[in-house]
């Protein structure tokens, strides 16, 4: 039996767009408008269940504390129409209840961000064929990703980071890719959590860190000093050895660790913060400068922004991209914004994709800026020909 999806809303509209978006990436559905006749269903331990906190009757709370007396480890997904504090406390209550909450939306749900969850709970899942090949984002098979990274497949683009007041570029984020040889260029969304889920990251972000400091020096040999961010997964902040092997990774390529910064997303915090702790303070220490990604998407309380030594924070694209049409997204835009100078940090806006939104973040007083509308991801080479040309 495969894995299925239990929508679990008393709103009947939503529910069936649940279970349309589940369906599109290939999941089977199952959709409850009563909590009494959910908790009837007989359910499997791969299923996942969206659960609505607000329901006439019997609410999602009532249904957290039933589910976890049947001590399944079900997957949830919590959904809720109020404010996001709702959400927060709930995943917590749902934790100390020793259940699974792989994801929260609130309402209006954005649908990709949901599909996303449910593909990346999916592979944990070890995926079966046959849902493979029916899934619009198709993820990797864990040995593939092996192949990908022994026989070298994958490759760097850079995104050019601007100062906002100078217009100058400041440094460029690596991303990664993977160029297939039958199914061309793939993106980090469709192999990463592959990677994370099979302990392949210790090994990616070796090789993403080669290749990036190899760039830089042929970079440098054009007279282009560039600053370069580099994504790290949970993963890479478990191992305690992480800041002696850069160092000897930056040893070997005449780099500073003041010349690279190590972006974190603000979700990734949320585990083994103790371990984390130690390994960030002492990048820190070393020079490495250090980035909260995707901020404004997870739940890091302020007291963890505080004790952990970012030096940046860097605004979540969703909201920046939001920001013209969005009178919440650009609050919060300027939260973060405020949040950020008050810690000492840096602010960094993505997903920057037109002019308007640059100018509502110039006049924030937000620090760095990247997306399409400066330009988008590229090779290497074609980084250093933007860079002569401008
Ligand atoms: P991220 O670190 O938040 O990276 C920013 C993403 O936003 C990139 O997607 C970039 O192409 C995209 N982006 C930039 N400007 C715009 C814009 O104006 N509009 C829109 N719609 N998108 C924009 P990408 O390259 O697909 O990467 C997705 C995520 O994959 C990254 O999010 C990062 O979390 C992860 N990732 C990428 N490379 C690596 C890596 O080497 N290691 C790890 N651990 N994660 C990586
Ligand atoms: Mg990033
Ligand atoms: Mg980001």
């Amino acid at each position: 039996m495969g894995t299925e999806i239990i929508i679990v809303d008393d709103d009947r509209l939503v529910a069936e767009m649940l279970a349309t978006a589940a369906s599109i990436v290939g999941f089977n559905t199952h959709i409850y408008t009563h909590a009494i006749d959910f908790l009837a269903h007989d359910l499997d331990r791969q299923d996942i269940v969206l659960l609505d906190l607000s329901m006439p009757g019997i609410d999602g709370i009532e249904v957290i504390r039933t589910l976890s007396a049947n001590k399944l480890p079900i997957a949830l997904v919590l959904i809720s129409g109020h404010d996001r504090g709702v959400l927060h406390s709930a995943e917590q209550l749902a934790k100390a209840h020793s259940l699974k909450v792989i994801g929260t939306l609130s309402k209006p749900i954005q649908i990709p961000h949901l599909q996303r969850i449910l593909l990346k709970q999916f592979a944990s899942f070890r995926a079966t064929k046959k849902l493979y090949h029916s899934c619009e984002i198709a993820l990797a098979k864990p040995e593939e990703v092996v192949q990908a990274i022994t026989q070298e497949q994958l490759l760097i683009h850079y995104q050019p980071v601007l100062d906002m007041t100078t217009c100058d570029m400041v440094g460029v984020e690596a991303l990664v890719r993977w160029q297939h040889p039958e199914q061309g260029l793939i993106f980090p969304d469709a192999f990463i959590p592959v990677a994370e889920q099979n302990g392949l990251m210790e090994q990616l972000t070796g090789y993403v860190l080669g290749a990036v400091l190899k760039d830089r020096q042929a970079w440098l040999k054009e007279g282009l000093a560039l600053h370069c961010s580099i994504n790290i997964s949970a993963d890479n902040i478990t191992s305690l050895g992480l800041p002696e092997q850069l160092m000897a990774l930056l040893h070997k390529n005449q780099c500073e660790p003041s010349d690279i910064t190590l972006e974190i997303t603000e979700s990734t915090l949320m585990g083994e913060l103790v371990t984390s702790l130690d390994i960030l303070t002492r990048l820190r220490m070393k020079g490495f400068s250090l980035s909260i990604d995707d901020f404004g998407t997870g739940y890091s309380s302020l007291s963890h922004l505080h004790r952990i030594p970012f030096t940046e924070l860097k605004i979540d694209r969703g909201f920046v991209m939001d920001m013209v049409n969005d009178e919440e997204a650009r609050a919060i835009a300027k939260t973060c914004i405020m949040l950020g100078h008050e810690l000492d940090m840096k602010v960094v806006a993505e997903g920057i994709e037109s002019q308007e939104i640059w100018d509502i973040l110039v006049s924030y007083g937000c620090d760095f800026g990247q997306g399409y509308h400066i330009a988008r991801p590229m090779p290497a080479d074609s980084l250093l020909e933007w860079s002569q040309s401008r």
